[in-house]
């Protein structure tokens, strides 16, 4: 019998393939992900884009960050464990700690920049994916950070972009009722729009 892998075991798989990516490799992908995301028209027209500090081999997108910066926002962990974002400390190349920045319980920086909004203030949120598939189903590192954040949302809302390696691509994901699926995908071969797009548009 072939059983579906649970979320918990394909994390394990997923970032592991994420992290084993390295130099020349790693980079080149990262690049193309930049490209086809600074072509796209949801992000060229955004007037606020949630990025994030990458973590645990995420694509590293400090240099469309860093072209977009005053668009770009970033998300703090609140104690009820949603997400808010504050605009970007400036993304210097190589700082320790930036100023106006400041590390969380993971290690990852968060800027301490003012004003907080709310996701729903978003035009379009990069979200960092460990797994993914076609109809925009997303597995996270498994805290539930983005779904949380993410439920509820009225129009108009945010663009919901995932980012990822192609490597990170599976058949088919477990989602749970609490699971907030992608608008697009986009990773080092191209942009994918996920089936839950057209049923977003089309229904
Ligand atoms: P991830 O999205 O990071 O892959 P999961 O989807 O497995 O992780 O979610 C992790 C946990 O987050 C869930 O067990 C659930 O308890 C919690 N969670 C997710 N969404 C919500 C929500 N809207 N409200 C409260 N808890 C949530
Ligand atoms: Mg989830």
């Amino acid at each position: 019998m072939n059983l579906p892998l649970s979320k918990t075991s394909l994390r394990r798989q997923l970032r592991q393939a994420r992290k084993s990516l390295h130099g020349y490799q790693r980079d080149r992908k990262q690049q193309r992900i930049q490209r086809f995301l600074a072509a796209m028209p949801q992000i060229r027209t955004a007037r606020r884009i949630a990025a994030y500090m990458p973590f645990d081999g995420e694509p590293d997108l400090l240099p469309f960050m860093r072209r977009f910066e005053r668009k770009i926002w970033l998300p703090m962990i609140r104690p009820d464990l949603h997400l808010d974002f504050r605009p970007a400390f400036t993304l210097t190349p190589n700082a320790r700690l930036p100023i106006n920045a400041h590390r969380n319980r993971f290690g990852i920086l968060e800027s301490q920049r003012l004003p907080i909004l709310r996701s729903a203030h978003m035009d379009a949120i990069l979200i960092p994916l460990v797994g993914f598939d076609r109809s925009g189903n997303r597995l996270g590192m498994g805290a539930g950070f983005y779904d949380r954040s993410l439920t509820g949302l009225r129009r108009p809302r945010p663009w919901l972009i995932g980012i990822a390696f192609d490597c990170q691509e599976t058949g088919h994901l477990p989602a749970d009722p609490w699971d907030v699926p992608l608008d697009y995908i986009v990773t080092n071969t191209g942009i994918i729009k996920t089936n839950h797009y057209s049923i977003r548009k089309f229904v």
